[in-house]
């Protein structure tokens, strides 16, 4: 296995008049090629702003203010706008939530694809982008003969397929999905999981994948990191999150979801919040919350580190 993307002590700022919240905090993690990585957590524990971060849209009053993103060995961070160009669609792509809205609504679906495609790859022309237009309906199963209509004709699935088409179209590396099917209705929601997997299958590209949905992205990706309050906690393959997790962050996380299948048992929550990022506690920043905390867990922040025996990474006191 060869990483494609290598995140180096990544570090994210949101820097307001008077004050600077780290809201991700120095975090180190791979995607592999081919890979599905998901990144879970509760709101607010950075991890959308990680996919802004990898993706090169961090915006003020954001500033990605440290660490390393390499793509290949080269620090995206680093990109100037020419690079950057490239980078965009030829190699990372992105669905966001909100994606099928921003679909323009004035234009038919055909033209915004072509329109990717020709800013990116004019060689092939417009004969040529209208082909790999057709190409990319089939392939996330959409009839052809749909291409010339208008995002209104088409339903709130299906407009999302349209933006996994569009953020196929240059074959990209990478694929960031940030909550992309968050707004959908369950049925088609999985279906539209079920599909990105067998295109990733198919067509190789790596996937960063964020949702609040633990138990569907336990089932889509190969490995996940867990966050909390702006820092990895544990970075582990999917199923070991629930059947044998390290951190005790992640096991509360487990239980508190709905088991994959059988009925829905009652949520054991997890107590208390996430801290204020404002005043962090000293010390693991779970230790208000956790069940385990020790002496030890107040005074000394925890660092990740690679357990064999569960192929997992993990930063708890617990575990050494
Ligand atoms: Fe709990 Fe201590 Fe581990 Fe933090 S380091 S998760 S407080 S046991
Ligand atoms: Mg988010």
């Amino acid at each position: 296995d060869r990483a494609l993307i290598e995140v180096r002590n990544l570090t994210v700022d949101y820097v307001g008049e008077h004050s600077v919240v780290r809201a991700v905090h120095g975090i180190d993690f791979d995607i592999m090629e081919g890979e599905a990585f998901g990144l879970a957590g509760e709101s607010g524990c950075g991890k959308s702003t990680v996919a802004f971060a990898l993706a090169r849209l961090t915006r003020l009053p954001g500033l990605v203010s440290g660490g390393q993103v390499r793509l290949n060995g080269e620090d995206v961070l680093k990109f100037n706008k020419a690079r950057l160009k490239a980078y965009r669609w030829n190699e990372v792509s992105f669905v966001f939530q909100s994606a099928m809205n921003a679909l323009n609504p004035v234009i038919s679906v055909a033209e915004q694809i072509m329109d990717v495609i020709e800013t990116h790859e004019p060689s092939l022309g417009s004969d040529g982008a209208r082909a790999r237009a057709v190409e990319l309906f089939e392939l996330v199963g959409i009839p052809p003969a749909r291409l010339d209509d208008y995002p209104h004709q088409f339903s709130g699935g299906m407009r999302q397929r349209i933006c996994i088409a569009i953020a196929l179209a240059l074959k990209p590396k990478l694929i960031i999905m940030d909550e992309p099917t968050t707004a959908l209705d369950v049925v088609v929601q999985r279906d539209i999981i079920e599909q990105i997997v067998e295109l990733k299958t198919e067509l190789g590209f790596s996937v960063l994948f964020i949702t609040h949905d633990l138990g569907l992205m336990i089932e889509f990706c190969d490995r996940i990191g867990i966050m909390y309050s702006g820092e990895l906690v544990e970075v582990a393959p999917a199923e070991a999150i629930l059947t044998d997790p390290q951190h005790p962050y992640t096991r509360a996380l487990g239980n508190s979801f709905p088991p994959l299948t059988g009925a829905r048992v009652r949520l054991e929550g997890i107590s208390g919040t996430p801290p204020d990022l404002r005043s962090l506690p000293e010390g693991c920043r779970f230790a208000p919350r956790c069940p385990h905390a020790m002496e030890r867990c107040r005074l000394e922040a925890p660092e990740l580190r690679f357990y064999p025996t569960s192929q997992s990474e993990a930063a708890c006191h617990l575990l050494n």
